[in-house]
């Protein structure tokens, strides 16, 4: 039998925020901004598919602590402009800035959010870590609406640790007075949600759409937000 929860963590990108979409329109505007079909890239679909891959090893990098902030930013359009035999610094530069400085304006949501936020106000102490940047994932909440539900907001950056590390996870519970045994954490990310959570000592519910297998027991696996209700 679980403790009693108190204390509720989310997570933002991929399980409030519609990082999905949210990057996908922005990516499409650059597209036309710029006129990269003019440039010699055909699709849009093309251009999106390729900065994608880039961006995920990218992010990986900087995950292991081998890429600085402000280099993955521009680093992975330059690539994508090279996959497609654009060299142009310049160019890739003002993308990188353009994107980073747009697409947290987006305001598509993962559907259920505020409902289910709406649910769980009342109920629990309300708590965000995200690894992102600081002044990125403020915007994103604050542009949403979401700002209100959350009374502290822990990034990656601020904390000076990323999930799955321990690190932040104790930062939180330092922050908010939590219990970890009472408080859980909602993510789309097995390994560094879920499981980091778990790993700190706190409850997990694994928000997994894409329904991936695992052998790991949390307090649930959901397929959709709205199941919060029967969990929370
Ligand atoms: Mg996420």
């Amino acid at each position: 039998m679980p403790n009693k929860i108190t204390h509720v963590f989310f997570d933002l990108d991929r399980t409030l925020w519609d990082f999905e979409q949210n990057s996908h329109d922005e990516l499409s505007a650059i597209f036309s901004r710029h006129q990269l079909m003019m440039k010699g890239i055909s699709l849009v679909e093309e251009f999106i598919k390729v900065y994608k891959k880039i961006n995920e090893e990218c992010w990986e990098l900087y995950r292991m602590n081998a890429i600085k902030k402000e280099d993955l930013r521009s680093v992975r359009f330059a690539q994508t402009l090279e996959y497609f035999g654009i060299n142009d610094p310049a160019l890739s530069e003002r993308i990188g800035l353009e994107y980073v400085t747009n697409s947290p304006m987006r305001t598509k949501l993962i559907k259920d959010s505020h409902e289910i936020l709406e649910y769980l106000n009342p109920k629990y102490s309300m708590h965000m870590i995200t690894n992102g940047f600081e002044e990125v994932q403020h915007v994103k909440l604050r542009e949403c609406g979401l700002t209100p539900f959350f009374g502290e907001v822990i990034t990656s950056e601020m904390a000076g640790a990323k999930k799955p590390e321990k690190k932040i996870f104790d930062l939180a519970i330092e922050l908010t007075g939590a219990n970890p045994a009472t408080s859980v954490y909602i993510g789309d990310d097995l390994l560094v949600d879920a499981l980091g959570a778990a790993n700190a000592g706190w409850q997990a519910v694994y928000f997994n759409p894409h329904k991936v297998t695992h052998n790991h027991s949390f307090l649930a696996d959901i397929q959709s937000l709205a199941e919060l209700k029967t969990v929370l």
